[in-house]
């Protein structure tokens, strides 16, 4: 008999991953121990080296759903006799790398317990070793109740004895809790409080019903609820109420509810009923108002994952109901409940709340199907803090991220570690937000910088921090081209040392020659990056406002490729102008006032949504591409035509031919799907121009650009069929959201090689 420690690295904590492990040793009568380490979980066993294979195999084969294992490693050590197999306190080893779980949705044994177990009939926040919040009650590792917002409540008996029984589903399930000891939901209607969760339900119910709006605490922030089937509802809360132009996500009842509404494939079912239970960007069967995606022929599905969602539903009559996250205009989603309540009146007409408190704010997260798989477009609920593997030594590198859309990162061994969702730092409330994330996200993972990385771009309220925090610290800062670091970070995610093909498409990152980049073919390492081709530049005045004005961008492209006022006024977007303010708008352009230089693809699927009038001016970010998406009709094959030269792509004759459809009345599906064939047609002949100069044959795609699915299938099967390798993003958003990552890697590889820091 020989004595092992396996020391297992990656979501092991807050999964029941320990009492997995006890019950598997158990029933194969291994003797032992299992404990918590901040890096993982080690298991002492004693054995022979047969019976030890079997027991890696079942574990691996067995472990728990939402548990990841990174790396296991075994090692023989000093012979120490087991009577039997025990589960041991947690040993804190300082300064090792600690993984934290995601929330988790509230599982069916749970669900089941809701209405069978006499001390948790109709409990709302039921939990167990599989379910219920993490993350966002953290407030610091090792993963213990003392550490957690649930250290408030004193465990009942009968939670206590659950809590330590190892046999228990609930057996160190940090949150547990009951009716009798745990925390409680409450609402407010029209002055007066309900305390009990049935009559809470059914008027809740009967409110939403009837076309109100109630805004209900969920595990990450408050969202805002009401009837998606009521157009008079969901008008009022996009109009008055929010003022907001943004798709609403919903919620559906249960899967086939929301197979009744989109089309779902397999791959969606999967996921939208997997633990994180993310919002699903679907094609929609336009069975719900039209308010609701605001036009767009997709829908955001999301399905309950809180017990009270479950509970509500009991009760309501409608199947499916508006749900967006209850924030004021561009401020993080509300968390604080005094906030919530403030609502009542303006927006919301009750308010739904429970005394727990959130720690770490986190939104739903959203994904989409692209190209076989889903690739996560904003990632927080169910995702964070959950690292990446990069390959690399990161320790001690810190990515500020950008400006929009912002996630940043920290480095600890060869893990990144990217934060929750943060959204656009140029909002008070926001940049607040950010640094206190940094602050909490460092103290839980114990992360002291030694080198800071930020985009290049000196304005950015990230790099504005970053340079804050070097000179505070005293440590080294180093920028990173906004494209180079999108590539790295693509790369990063698909474990890519060497070089590639990248193609970076988004709206607006400062390139090296100062004008603003965004139509990016680059030859790229971890370290450094060559522009190989780009998008033709258009000049646009107007400064940031340009991405909110579509209109500026369609002028611009029109004038660049010499379209005569005459015809500019025959086009919605002359028509919708008027004369004079094109006159004016070309004169700014002419002398170059408040002008930059674009090589931006987002700028020109703006200006293509505005000559073809979908979208003149935007009411939210990103609405001129989505909508000219939105349009296409499918099966088209025909494309514009474009011309590359000397790495410069010109769509001067796509403009010309586009220009004249419209006037001719085209329809606007067949010229957008015509405008995407020529876009993914001048990328992939970019990609191939590059490959043919580098012998690089491996390409990677990211940019905000690649949310759009019919652009990322067609470069991406067009890649392929050209026999190139296709490296794209899956578990880190293609857009801003996954800056810091690849921020993190450049910086980290330069280092490594001597360069940086
Ligand atoms: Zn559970
Ligand atoms: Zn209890
Ligand atoms: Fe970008």
């Amino acid at each position: 008999m020989k004595t092992y420690i396996i020391e297992i690295e990656g979501l092991v904590q807050g999964v029941g991953f320990r009492p997995f492990v006890y019950k598997m040793a158990t029933s194969l009568g291994m003797r032992g121990s299992v404990a918590n380490l901040n890096r993982g979980v080690r298991i002492l066993l004693n054995c022979d080296n047969g019976s030890l294979q079997g027991f890696i195999e079942k574990l691996k084969l067995n472990a728990p759903v939402q548990s990841r294992i990174d790396a296991i490693s075994i090692k023989e050590t000093e012979e120490i006799v087991f009577r039997g197999f025990s589960i041991i306190a947690s040993t804190n080893l300082s300064n090792e790398v600690t993984i934290v779980s995601p929330d988790i949705a509230v599982c069916n044994d749970c669900l089941q317990d809701m209405e069978s177990q006499a001390h948790r009939i109709n409990y709302p926040l039921i939990n167990c070793t599989n379910c219920g919040p993490r993350f966002s009650i953290i407030r610091g590792v090792p993963y213990d109740r003392a550490l957690t917002t649930m250290d408030s409540f004193v465990m009942c008996e009968k939670c206590r004895k659950e809590y330590d029984d190892v046999d228990d589903r609930r057996f160190h399930a940090q949150p547990v809790a009951c009716n009798k000891c745990g925390p409680v939901y409450s609402m407010s209607l029209g002055g007066q409080t309900l305390h009990h969760i049935d009559d809470i339900c059914i008027m809740a119910a009967s409110y939403i019903d009837e076309g109100g709006v109630v805004a209900i605490k969920g595990t990450g922030g408050y969202h805002l609820v009401c009837n998606a089937l009521n157009e008079a509802a969901v008008a009022s809360l996009r109009t008055q109420k929010l003022r907001e132009g943004k798709p609403f996500a919903v919620m559906c009842r249960n899967i086939e509810i929301a197979g009744g509404i989109a089309h779902l494939s397999d791959k969606e079912r999967e996921a939208l009923a997997s633990w994180q239970r993310p919002v699903l960007i679907l094609e929609g069967r336009g069975k719900i108002a039209p308010q609701v995606s605001n036009g767009l022929s997709t829908v955001g599905v999301i399905l309950p994952y809180m017990p009270f969602h479950y509970l509500l539903f009991r009760e309501l009559k409608s199947d499916i109901v508006v749900f967006t996250s209850a924030n004021i205009a561009e401020e993080p989603v509300i968390t604080d409940d005094q906030m919530a309540l403030s609502l009542e009146g303006r927006v919301s007409g009750a308010t739904i709340s429970y005394n727990r408190e959130i720690y770490n704010r986190t939104d739903d997260s959203v994904g989409r199907l692209m190209a076989g798989d889903i690739t996560i477009t904003r990632r927080s609920r169910g995702f964070a803090p959950l690292p990446v593997i990069a390959g690399i030594d990161v320790d001690a590198v810190f990515g500020a991220g950008a400006e929009l859309s912002n996630c940043f990162a920290i480095g600890k061994g060869r893990n990144v570690f990217l934060s929750q969702h943060i959204g656009d730092l140029r909002n008070v409330a926001t940049l607040d937000f950010y640094k206190t994330s940094v602050q909490r996200l460092s103290g839980m993972f114990r992360f002291v910088p030694s080198i800071v990385a930020r985009d290049i771009h000196p304005d950015y309220l990230s790099s504005v921090f970053a340079d804050e925090m070097a000179v505070a610290q005293n440590i080294p800062v180093v920028m990173v081209q906004h494209h180079h670091a999108h590539i790295a970070s693509c790369m990063a995610e698909n474990g890519i040392k060497g070089e590639v093909v990248g193609v970076a498409m988004d709206g607006v990152g400062l390139g090296a020659d100062g004008t603003v980049w965004g139509g990016e073919i680059m030859v790229a390492d971890l370290c450094r990056y060559e522009r190989m081709a780009h998008f033709e530049n258009l000049a646009i005045a107007g400064g940031d406002s340009a991405s909110l004005e579509p209109w500026r961008s369609g002028l611009s492209l029109l004038r660049r490729h010499g379209v005569p006022f005459e015809e500019i006024m025959k086009l919605p977007v002359g028509v919708r102008c008027g004369p004079e303010k094109v006159h004016l708008y070309n004169g700014l352009v002419d002398k170059g006032i408040n002008t930059a230089h674009y090589s931006s693809a987002g700028r020109l699927f703006d200006a293509v949504a505005a000559i073809t009038g979908l979208n003149h001016e935007s009411s939210f970010h990103a609405e001129a591409p989505m909508r000219l998406e939105s349009a296409i009709v499918p099966g088209i094959k025909k494309s514009y035509d474009f011309d590359i030269e000397e790495g410069i792509i010109s769509f001067r004759r796509m403009v010309l031919s586009l220009a004249s459809d419209v006037m001719s009345g085209k329809p606007v599906g067949e010229i957008s799907a015509m405008f995407h064939n020529c876009v993914a047609n001048a990328i992939v002949t970019a990609v191939e121009y590059a490959a043919g100069i580098s012998g690089i044959h491996e390409a990677a795609l990211s940019g905000g650009t690649f949310q759009n699915k019919y652009l990322t299938e067609m470069v991406t099967s067009e890649l392929l069929a050209r026999k190139f390798t296709v490296y794209y993003h899956r578990n880190i958003p293609p857009n801003d959201g996954g800056l810091a990552l690849g921020q993190v890697i450049v910086a980290s590889a330069l280092r490594g090689a001597g360069k940086g820091g």
